[in-house]
This record gives C-alpha cells, structure tokens and sequence, in this order.
C-alpha cells in the first residue's frame, strides 16, 4: 500500500520574499555614483533590548528616522536625526519616567570590499550588506550609548525618605521622623526640647 501523500510540505508559496525588514534599506534606489543623495522619513518599531539598566526604548514603541543617505566613494553616509521615546524609572525615587530622545547620528557605512573596509577592522566600521544597509544596530547603539546609568525624573529629585520610603519632593520640606529606635524613646521623651520650661 502507498504511503500517503506526505509530502506537502509548507503552504503553497508564490511569494518568496523575506518579510521586509523596516530597518533595512534598500541601497539600488539610492545606487553608487557618488554625490547621489536620498531623504528617509520613516517610523518604525524599536526591537527588543535597546536599553540599559533602568531605561529604554519600548520594544516596538516607534522610532522616528529623519535621515539623508548620501553615497560616497567608500559607501553610504548615514546622517540626520532620529527620535525616540523612552521609559524607566527614577533611580532615586523609582518614579515612572516618560522621556523622548532626539539624537544626531553621522555614520559611514562601508561597501564590502572597499578600501575603508580592507582597512578596518571587524567592529570598526558598518558594513553594507550586498544591496542592504541595516539602520538598526547604528540607531540602538546610538539610543544606548545616549541613556544614563542613574536616570532621574527631575534633574535634583531628592529621592525617598530613609525611613517612610515615601518620595521626599511630594512631602513637606519638615519632613522627618521621631526617634525610632525603642531603646531611646524613654529619653526622647525625658529631653523633648518643647517641654523646657
Ligand atoms: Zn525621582
Ligand atoms: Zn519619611
């Protein structure tokens, strides 16, 4: 008895292209000569991981690209703007924060094998893939290399009370606690200064 037809395999495919890469862009519009230039406006969402520690670009939270690639003898100048929200919180009072970054980016993205690219190393320098320059790594490390360690949500936020835990800037600048340590309350008590005479 034959084996049934087991071989269908995968859904009939007409169309064979990756899923495009809103990072990518694609450089045969922008072609070769060099002095040929081409704006890029485009929003797209930030992938997982671009932060650091208490702060970060959502992932998928959009990213705006104002861009102008220029093509160069070596390869593609990438300069321009880009903006992008950010959330963490406050390392100081753990406070929510919302901020929008807008960042200059000015980046030389290499031809394989270009003069450029024969000379630097690995890390050194990006790198255009066959017909594809991936924005992506250029705008995280920008975003990354941009966020602070210790975010805060005002510049001096004074932080939380040592012994409430409740934040300093919402309570009244008097703000403080009687002595806490049971051992001392009976002369707390003796020394209260209102009950001198
Ligand atoms: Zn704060
Ligand atoms: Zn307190």
């Amino acid at each position: 008895m034959p084996a049934a037809s087991s071989h269908r395999r995968g859904a009939a495919s007409t169309d064979r292209r990756p899923a495009a890469d809103p990072w990518k862009v694609d450089l045969r519009e922008l072609g070769r000569r060099p002095g040929s230039m081409r704006e890029l406006e485009r929003s797209v969402p930030a992938r997982e991981g671009w932060g650091v520690e208490m702060i970060g670009v959502p992932e998928d939270a959009l990213v705006e690209l104002h861009l102008r690639l220029e093509s160069v003898m070596e390869g593609v100048l990438v300069t321009g703007e880009v903006v992008a929200p950010v959330t963490g919180q406050c390392a100081r009072c753990l406070e929510p924060i919302e901020d929008t970054l807008t960042l200059d980016v000015q980046e030389l993205y290499a031809y394989e094998g270009s003069t450029t690219e024969a000379t630097s190393e690995e890390d050194e320098v990006r790198r255009i893939d066959g017909d594809f320059l991936d924005l992506a790594p250029l705008v995280r490390d920008t975003v990354v290399l941009t966020l602070p360690l210790s975010p805060t949500c005002t510049p001096d936020c004074s932080g939380l009370c040592v012994d409430c835990g409740l934040r300093l800037d919402d309570l009244p600048a008097d703000h403080s606690h009687e002595v806490l340590d049971p051992r001392w309350a009976g002369l707390a008590d003796r020394f209260t200064p209102s009950k001198e005479n």
